[in-house]
């Protein structure tokens, strides 16, 4: 066996980042797999949902979307916590930065060390780090299960439908025009990372975000899903994902086995159907980790950090 470089450090190709107009006033950025973002236009100014790794990446975005809006961005929605989708929030100098409080207190608990921990993950994304502030992100306005923003006449809906990728994952609903940005609760072509997440909340999660019928859907990676149909794809995808991963491990920390031996079984066992998906070599070792706590003796995610991560990592690949 080859040994697997940390991580996402050796993944140095730059991606193609495109913006989609996925209705009137309705945008995304979708980038061949990295984090996808979006903007919201109303009458007065903008909704943002997520902000990218950086201060740098996310000034990038917003020369982009400013070729279709000069509005101010009033509202900065965070869906969870992680850094790839956060340090970039100085950039968008808005009044408020939103998140759900169970968000807000994962903050509290460990956004120091998820922040020094995904820089070293994923180099690439983290390039000019030197732009984000010190310390953590933090909200200015936070939600428990619901929050409506009105823009004008159109209603942009904060939801929190469970835990899944992390205890606090939001999502934007505009229930008008029928689309959804889910985070990293849905990929679509790319792995779920699960390193925080709840394994056995995860698809009723999915279940929640189908009752609603989404016709259009923004996942946390990959391309944007424009209809129905791709919709049902990538919840199904997810879904599919979660649920093997889980039934894998659990069945094998069960019949008492170890990490080691369990996490070799689950990569053979899934690398055919999902193995094609970026970043599934990077997301394994957390994922299978994280479901054999899950499985074990962890209700809650143990905390990530840059020490935890390499120590993992040599005990699992090598
Ligand atoms: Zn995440």
């Amino acid at each position: 066996m080859t040994k697997k470089a940390f991580a996402s450090s050796a993944d140095l190709a730059e991606k193609a980042q495109t913006l989609e107009v996925l209705a009137d006033g309705v945008y995304a950025l979708t980038a061949e797999g990295d984090p996808n973002i979006g903007a919201i236009e109303g009458e007065d100014f903008l909704v943002c949902f997520e902000a990218l790794a950086t201060p740098v990446a996310a000034r990038e975005w917003l020369a982009k979307l400013r070729q279709h809006t000069a509005k101010p961005v009033r509202y900065l929605v965070l869906s969870h916590y992680h850094a790839v989708r956060v340090l970039g929030a100085s950039a968008y100098g808005a009044e408020h930065v939103i998140a759900s409080q169970d968000t807000y207190e994962l903050i509290v608990e460990r956004g120091e060390a998820d922040k020094a921990s995904e820089i070293g993950r994923f180099p690439r994304l983290f390039d000019a780090v030197e732009s984000v502030p010190a310390g953590v992100t933090w909200p200015t306005l936070t939600f428990a299960g619901k929050m409506t923003l009105w823009l004008g006449k159109l209603e942009v809906q904060l939801l929190q439908l469970g835990r899944g990728h992390t205890k606090g994952d939001t999502v934007v609903w505009l229930p008008q025009e029928k689309i959804l940005f889910s985070g990293d609760l849905v990929e679509f072509d790319a792995t779920p990372y699960a390193g925080d997440a709840y394994f056995k909340d995860w698809p009723a999660t999915l279940d929640a975000i189908a009752a609603l019928q989404p016709e259009k859907l923004v996942p946390g990676r990959g391309a944007a899903l424009q209809t129905k149909e791709q919709v049902q794809r990538g919840l199904a995808g997810t879904r599919a994902f979660v649920s093997d991963l889980y039934a894998s491990v659990s069945a094998g920390a069960k019949a008492g086995r170890d990490l080691k031996s369990v996490y070799r079984e689950t990569v053979d066992r899934l690398r055919p159907k999902y193995g094609q998906w970026v970043i599934f070599d990077h997301c394994m070792p957390f994922d299978i980790t994280r479901a054999y706590d899950e499985a074990t003796q962890f209700a809650d995610p143990r905390i990530w950090t840059a020490e935890r991560d390499v120590e993992m990592w040599k005990a699992l690949e090598s």
